[in-house]
């Protein structure tokens, strides 16, 4: 049997709410694990515990935690079996000696936890013991400062585990623990981030994209089934709604004085968003703007469209320049499909000189001459929802 320990300190400190949090990371676990024959998730004392069966891909485990927000790190562990009352130590120090063989280092040092104070030995007690036990058998230094090999040990009531290898987790919250949000999705750059953010704090993301249909192509919108499929990774399963909304610029454009089209455009979006995210108890509209990129995102066109929605808007990039947002979406891995080239209902009729400072009392005398209500529903009405998974389910080999 493998085991996997997974350390999480963020939950640790969340006082009550610790146990909620701790079962939706397991749940989360399993979710993101399910098609590796994993055998058991469970708490273990402020740590949880993965039981693998020995033939398990060690790397695609890697691969998937490495995306289970929630998790500091986690590491590949033995299980040695101890004596509460009486502890003797050489087994676990032997069997640490017997992993070492195969590993180059100079220095190391042993760092133990222990989980159940009763036990007759300190933690210091057992480092001091392994660690000259160590450096017996294999002549290595220890070094306390930048060793070249830690060893962890993490001591329970009846057995330890030990460990050589921390991998780095992606931090942030468990996904669901911050109820649900609507991203408005757009197949550029920003909005993924945007999403990906609110994902690790913790937020299921239910995905709403504008498409230009009927009046462009759907490229967009295969690009943002990709992205929605590669963000499903964070969360096991996404809703995306795409809402054609073509006919409903045509009808802006025809009526409204060209410079106010971009925030017209932009209360009419978060109008729509903000019935199908009330329809999916979310309690927040997510956008990707970051402050004065372009005309939509001025402090004045902000504010207008703010005042258009019910829900609150979060915007979660919204002090952080290109270079920052285009670095984590690389680290994401969304930035390779965001640049490729689409047509989304954003290029459709963007004047050539948008209004930057939009006033109130202008665009609600504008939208005086529309039936708002009715281009909603309109929008509503039309919206499409499909549903992604992570890890895909695989399509049923057909039957010869
Ligand atoms: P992005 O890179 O996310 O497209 P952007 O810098 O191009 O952002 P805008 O086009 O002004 O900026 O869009 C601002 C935000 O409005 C986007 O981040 C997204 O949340 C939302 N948005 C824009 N266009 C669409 C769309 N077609 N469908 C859904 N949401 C959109
Ligand atoms: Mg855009």
């Amino acid at each position: 049997m493998k085991y996997v320990v997974i350390h999480y300190h963020e939950l640790a400190l969340k006082g009550r709410n610790r146990d909620f949090f701790e079962r939706r990371l397991i749940q989360n676990i399993r979710s993101s694990l399910r098609d590796l024959h994993v055998m058991r998730v469970e708490s273990l004392r402020s740590r949880i515990r993965i039981t693998l069966p020995p033939e398990a891909d060690d790397r695609q485990v890697v691969d998937r935690l490495r995306r289970v927000f929630g998790i500091a790190n986690f590491s590949f562990a033995e299980a040695v079996e101890l004596d509460l009352g009486n502890p003797n130590l050489d087994v676990l120090a032997g069997r640490i000696g017997d992993a070492l063989v195969h590993r180059m280092f100079e220095s190391f040092r042993v760092t133990a936890r222990r989980a159940d104070k009763r036990l007759a030995l300190t933690s210091m007690d057992v480092e001091r013991t392994v660690g000259a036990y160590l450096h017996r058998v294999t002549g290595k230094k220890v070094r306390l400062k930048n060793p070249d090999l830690t060893v962890y040990i993490h001591l329970l009531t009846k057995e330890a585990y030990f460990s050589l290898d921390k991998i780095e987790g992606p931090g942030g919250m468990p996904v669901g623990v911050s109820g649900a949000v609507a991203c408005l999705i757009s197949g550029g750059i920003d909005s993924p981030v945007a999403a990906y953010r609110m994902m690790k704090r913790g937020c299921n993301a239910v995905f709403i994209h504008f498409s230009g249909r009927p009046l462009v192509s759907r490229a967009s919108e295969e690009k943002v089934r990709e992205l929605v499929q590669m963000l499903t990774a964070y969360q096991y399963r996404s809703k995306l709604y795409v809402v054609p909304f073509g006919t409903i610029q045509r009808e802006i454009v025809a009526q409204a004085p060209a410079p106010y089209r971009v925030v017209l455009y932009r209360r009419l979006m978060v109008r729509i968003a903000g019935e199908l995210a009330q329809r999916e108890k979310c309690w927040g509209l997510v956008t990707g703007d970051s402050l004065g990129q372009v005309a939509s995102q001025t402090p004045e066109n902000l504010t207008v469209i703010e005042e258009a929605a019910e829900l609150p808007i979060l915007r979660p990039l919204i002090g952080m320049d290109k270079m920052e947002i285009t670095r984590q979406a690389e680290h994401i891995g969304t930035f390779t499909i965001s640049i490729e080239p689409d047509e989304d209902c954003c290029s459709l009729f963007t004047p050539p000189h948008p209004s930057t400072r939009t006033r109130i009392d202008d665009i609600r005398r504008i939208e005086r001459s529309f039936d708002i209500g009715g281009l909603i529903k309109q929008g509503v009405d039309a919206a499409e929802p499909s549903e992604f998974t992570f890890p895909p389910r695989h399509a049923p080999t057909p039957s010869s």
